[in-house]
């Protein structure tokens, strides 16, 4: 289901910690009870390193968390690039913020049909329109793949394929994005449609692995919280 696993250590020392902290093939969710800690877990979640590029990334959280962890949603109303018609809009929803992952609800019409780039951009600054909201959004500073790359921007949501009517309904379910502040943080910044599809890192090209070759934007949306 969820790329993202959540697994239980019921025997926790520092020595488990730290071996546990090696696993680097892919981004985890790990539950640790630790000594001292009393009842309250230890969550670390782990993001691959690339050779010479990018050391081994760790967040570490203890629960109970200080800030509301009610399930919280947020909205991106999407209007269409210069020309185009496009509009619709995508919802996002977290039933466990700040690390639970995200579900992305999107119906949008008037799109040329086939497959498009969908992604988080840097910005929500839409005052030049959908051509200058920055890169994919990237807070781990790694190189640009599929939604379910162990290495990705956080931004990087792959395709969606728009019917020959110009209408698309998807879903998608995220382990990264957030809804809460914190370096995974989405709100306030943009979702963009692409003109070509992303080929997910996998082109060969320079532009591949910033972008997926997915062309100019063709639609985009500010994402705002719902009250
Ligand atoms: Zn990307």
């Amino acid at each position: 289901m969820f790329k993202s696993v959540v697994f239980l250590c019921t025997l926790v020392t520092i020595k488990n910690v730290q071996s546990a902290s090696m696993q680097t093939l892919a981004v985890r969710n790990a539950l640790y009870q630790v000594p001292g800690l009393g009842n309250r877990p230890l969550i670390i979640k782990m993001y691959p390193g690339v050779e010479n590029y990018q050391s081994d990334l760790y967040e570490v959280y203890a629960e109970p968390y200080t800030f509301d962890l009610r399930a919280a949603s947020a909205v991106a109303l999407i209007q269409g690039e210069g020309e185009s018609a496009a509009k619709g809009e995508i919802v996002f929803f977290q039933r466990h913020p700040p690390n639970g992952p995200i579900l992305v609800r999107g119906n949008l019409t008037d799109l040329p049909p086939g497959k498009h780039g969908l992604h988080i951009h840097q910005s929500g600054d839409l005052r030049q329109g959908c051509d200058k909201l920055g890169p994919h959004f990237n807070p781990y500073l790694l190189q640009h793949g599929g939604p379910s790359d162990p290495v990705r921007h956080v931004g990087d949501l792959g395709n969606i394929e728009v019917e020959e009517d110009g209408s698309v309904e998807f879903n998608i379910a995220d382990p990264l994005l957030s809804l809460m502040g914190g370096p995974r943080g989405i709100v306030g910044r943009s979702i963009v449609i692409s003109g070509n599809p992303d080929d997910l890192g996998r082109g060969g090209t320079a532009e591949s692995l910033v972008n997926g070759d997915s062309g100019k934007p063709i639609a985009c949306g500010v994402i705002a919280y719902i009250k």
